[in-house]
Order: structure tokens, then C-alpha cells, then sequence
């Protein structure tokens, strides 16, 4: 049998339809694979802050032809403001000089734009969703794995990969409880969307007491501002995903004596009705798949916000699985070269994100707190860090396998 009969002859469960999911959807699909997506949400989630396409990530979009697409929707932030209490700028830099952006490797879009493109290009082709779902139970038998959703359907697949998200379900089924895999970085986000009262476009201002960082984000320019309110603590709060009312009431004990803007975030955070709160947290995992089941995107290796490289590496790490899976008969070879080609480079994109590398962007002391204004005037006047340019080499540091005569031989051009 070929590998291109073998591929049509194996159907595939994703869970997650955010990034990871759908980008491995797509490249499934164009291998001959027969897709499924399972999503808990009711529809694809939009969410209005930004995210980066960048370095390798870049290659992938362009393969799926989306490049320009996604290009058009690039929001061109101009600027970043270190405020002070009373508003007055401290520093204003380019946000490339923090995070390594050379421009035409670089894209900077809303997270529902990114995500709507990616689910658009799988409803063109043959990709099946079950929104409003979710694995309840699975059980691989070594041939095959047998599913029971919570709508109470039950239905056998040849593979199951997990893209869902940094929580995952379907590692927790596999692999256990998330703790073990969970490495905190000292720091819990708040993120919520108020009026762009500030007449601000193009650019953030942040604003910085020990301990606590806010900040607004215009995302083009829109009427609508992203806002954050993030504390660090030494230890995550015991507050469940779903106490919404405890995470506003934490953040408002935490925030109540702030300066500059704080007290506005804090009235407009009460009000918000799309409150995300979470902690910085990335995923390490010292393996990616069991049997037949595989984990890709957030869900295997988170790596913060704070190194602004989880979606790339959603895409990168989803081209490469289905790639590999299109490439080889046995789906164990196929994982274990998925993880052998990508995990150096989901690593070094990790390390980007340390506790330390965060308290210059959020320091905790009044001393940490002088030695990052310091550091910004610096990069005010030079216009760029060391850290900007070995971030800019990390984000392009792995180069793509050529999938293409798999693709062309797959069951739909
Ligand atoms: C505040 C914040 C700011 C960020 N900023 C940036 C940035 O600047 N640049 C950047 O590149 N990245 C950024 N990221 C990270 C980026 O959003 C993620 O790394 C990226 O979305 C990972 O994609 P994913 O598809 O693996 O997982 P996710 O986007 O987390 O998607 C997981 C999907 O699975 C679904 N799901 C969850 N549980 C289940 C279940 N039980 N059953 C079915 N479906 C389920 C979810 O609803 C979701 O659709 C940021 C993240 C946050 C939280």
C-alpha cells in the first residue's frame, strides 16, 4: 500500500479549533486524511488581542496561501509607551526592539482574524466540525481509538491528536493531571476590551508598580482598546477557570491603590463580559504523543505570552505533524519524528520566556523597577536590545521539511 492509500484510510479526531487545530486540519486534509474537529466552544472564539506570525511560522502561512491574507490584516503597532503615574511617558520604543521583529518575517493580527482565516481555508475543503463538543473518554487499543463525546456520541478513529489549548483535555485523558507539565513564571493575566476613550491607534501604553503591570493596546485603529491588569505572586491563586467573580475580585484587592489609569481599568474590568484570566505558564512535556494519540500546539508545549511565539509554533508544529504523518505508514514513526524535527525549536522558543527575561518587562521591586526604566531609555536611544536580535535567530531557526509531493498526491488539490 502506499503511503497515499494509507493516509486515506485513516481518519483523524482533533481536538480544539483555535490554531493548532485547524492548520493541521488543513494539511491533513490536502494529505488525503479523513478530518474531524471537535471544539467545545459553540463557534470558532474570536478575541480581539493581538498575536505574532513570525520566522518559521511565516513559511508555513505562505504554503498554505494565506500569506497576503494575513498580511492585509497585519495591525502595525507603531509604537510602545512606558508611562509613568501621572501618564507622562518614561520611554517610547518600537515594539521590534523587544521582541526581535524584522518586518518582512513578521505579523502582527488579531487572534480572531488569524483564526478565522485558518478555519475559512478547512471549510473549503472536506474538514468535518462538531462544535459544542468534547472528548469525554478515549481508549486506544493499539489499532484504533475508541471516543465518547459528552453529547453522549461514540465513534472509532485511527488517531487522535490534541490541539487543545495550554488546559488541555485531551492530555489530561492521556497523560494525567496538568500540574506536573505546568511551569509557572511567577505571574497571573487579566485581559478585557473597554471604549478607546484614550483616543489611542496603533500603539500601547503600559505602566509599571512593583509587582503590577497594566496596560491598554489599540489594535489598529479601533474604537475598541485591549486592556491588561497582570500581578505577579509567588504562587498561583487557588481561583477555578470559572470564578469569574473571585478573579475580578482578586484583581481589584491587588490593583486598588494604582496610579495613572488603573482606576478606570478597574471600573471597566467589573463591567467587561469577556474577562480572560489565566496564569503565565508554559507546558513542558517529556513526550508529545502515547499510542495513538498526539499532542501539538499549546497543548505540548506552551510558551507564554511572554514570548509572543504561541501561535507560531501552533503552526509550525502543526505542518510538520501531518507532514510526517502523510510520510509514514506507522503513525508511532510519524509522532517520533514530529517531535525528533520540531522539539529543539519549540525549545529555544520556550527559553525566550524566563522569569527572569519577564521582570524586565514586569519587575517586581522599586529596584527592579529602576533598573527596567534604565534599560528602556537605553533602548529608547539605541533602538534596539541583544535580546530583540537572538529572539529574531530563535524565531527562524528551523527550516521547513518539503511536504509538497505528499500534498500533490493527496486525495483533493
Ligand atoms: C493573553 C494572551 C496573549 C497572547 N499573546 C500572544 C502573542 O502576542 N503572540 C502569540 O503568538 N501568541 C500569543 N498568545 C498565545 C496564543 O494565543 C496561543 O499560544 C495560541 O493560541 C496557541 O494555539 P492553540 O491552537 O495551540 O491553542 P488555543 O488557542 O488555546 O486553542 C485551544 C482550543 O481548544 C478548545 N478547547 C479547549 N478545551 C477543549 C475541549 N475539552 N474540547 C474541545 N475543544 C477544547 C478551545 O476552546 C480553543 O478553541 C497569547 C495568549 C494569551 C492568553
Amino acid at each position: 500500500m502506499s503511503d497515499t492509500q494509507a493516509a486515506k484510510s485513516r481518519s483523524v479526531l482533533i481536538s480544539g479549533a483555535s490554531i493548532a487545530g485547524p492548520a493541521t486540519a488543513y494539511w491533513l486534509d490536502r494529505y488525503g486524511f479523513d478530518v474531524t474537529v471537535v471544539e467545545r466552544a459553540a463557534a470558532v472564539r474570536s478575541g480581539g488581542y493581538p498575536i505574532d506570525v513570525r520566522g518559521t511560522a511565516i513559511d508555513v502561512v505562505e504554503r498554505m496561501g494565506v500569506l497576503p491574507q494575513l498580511r492585509s490584516a497585519h495591525i502595525d503597532t507603531r509604537k510602545l509607551t512606558f508611562a509613568d503615574a501621572d501618564g507622562h511617558p518614561i520611554a517610547t520604543v518600537a515594539p521590534e526592539a523587544l521582541a526581535g521583529g524584522v518586518t518582512a518575517r513578521h505579523i502582527e493580527l488579531p487572534r480572531g482574524q488569524l483564526t478565522s482565516v485558518l478555519y475559512a481555508l478547512t471549510r473549503e475543503r472536506n474538514v468535518r466540525y462538531r462544535f459544542d463538543d468534547s472528548i469525554d473518554a478515549l481508549k486506544d487499543d493499539g489499532t484504533g481509538v475508541d471516543v465518547r463525546f459528552r453529547s453522549g456520541a461514540q465513534q472509532r478513529f485511527d488517531l487522535v491528536i490534541g490541539a487543545d489549548g495550554m488546559h488541555s483535555n485531551t492530555r489530561a485523558l492521556v497523560f494525567g493531571p496538568e500540574a506536573p507539565f505546568n511551569r509557572y513564571l511567577g505571574f497571573c493575566f487579566n485581559l478585557f476590551s473597554l471604549p478607546n476613550d484614550l483616543g489611542l491607534a496603533h500603539e500601547a501604553v503600559v505602566y509599571a508598580e512593583p509587582g503590577r503591570l497594566a496596560g491598554v493596546y489599540a489594535v489598529g485603529d479601533t474604537p475598541t482598546l485591549q486592556a491588561f491588569l497582570n500581578f505577579a505572586t509567588d504562587e498561583p491563586p487557588f481561583l477555578s477557570h470559572a470564578d469569574v467573580d473571585g478573579q475580578r475580585r482578586h484583581t481589584a484587592d491587588i490593583f486598588r491603590h494604582g496610579g495613572w489609569e488603573i482606576p478606570r481599568l478597574l471600573a471597566a474590568m467589573q463591567r467587561a463580559d469577556n474577562l480572560f484570566f489565566d496564569t503565565v505558564s508554559q507546558i513542558h512535556m517529556p513526550r508529545w504523543s502515547s499510542g495513538r494519540v498526539v499532542l501539538v500546539g499549546d497543548a505540548a508545549h506552551a510558551p507564554s505570552f511572554l514570548s509572543g511565539q504561541g501561535s507560531s509554533l501552533a503552526l509550525v508544529g502543526a505542518y510538520v505533524l501531518a507532514g510526517e504523518l502523510a510520510a509514514h505508514a506507522d503513525p508511532v514513526d510519524a509522532f517520533a519524528s514530529y517531535e525528533r524535527i520540531t522539539r529543539p525549536f519549540m525549545e529555544a522558543n520556550q527559553a525566550l520566556a524566563s522569569r527572569e527575561g519577564a521582570r524586565l518587562l514586569m519587575p517586581r521591586t522599586p529596584e527592579e523597577l529602576e533598573a527596567r526604566n534604565a534599560a528602556l531609555a537605553a533602548m529608547q536611544t539605541s533602538g534596539a536590545t541583544s535580546h530583540g536580535e537572538h529572539a529574531s535567530q530563535v524565531y527562524n531557526s528551523l527550516r521547513l521539511p518539503d511536504y509538497r509531493e505528499k500534498a500533490s498526491l493527496g486525495a483533493t488539490p
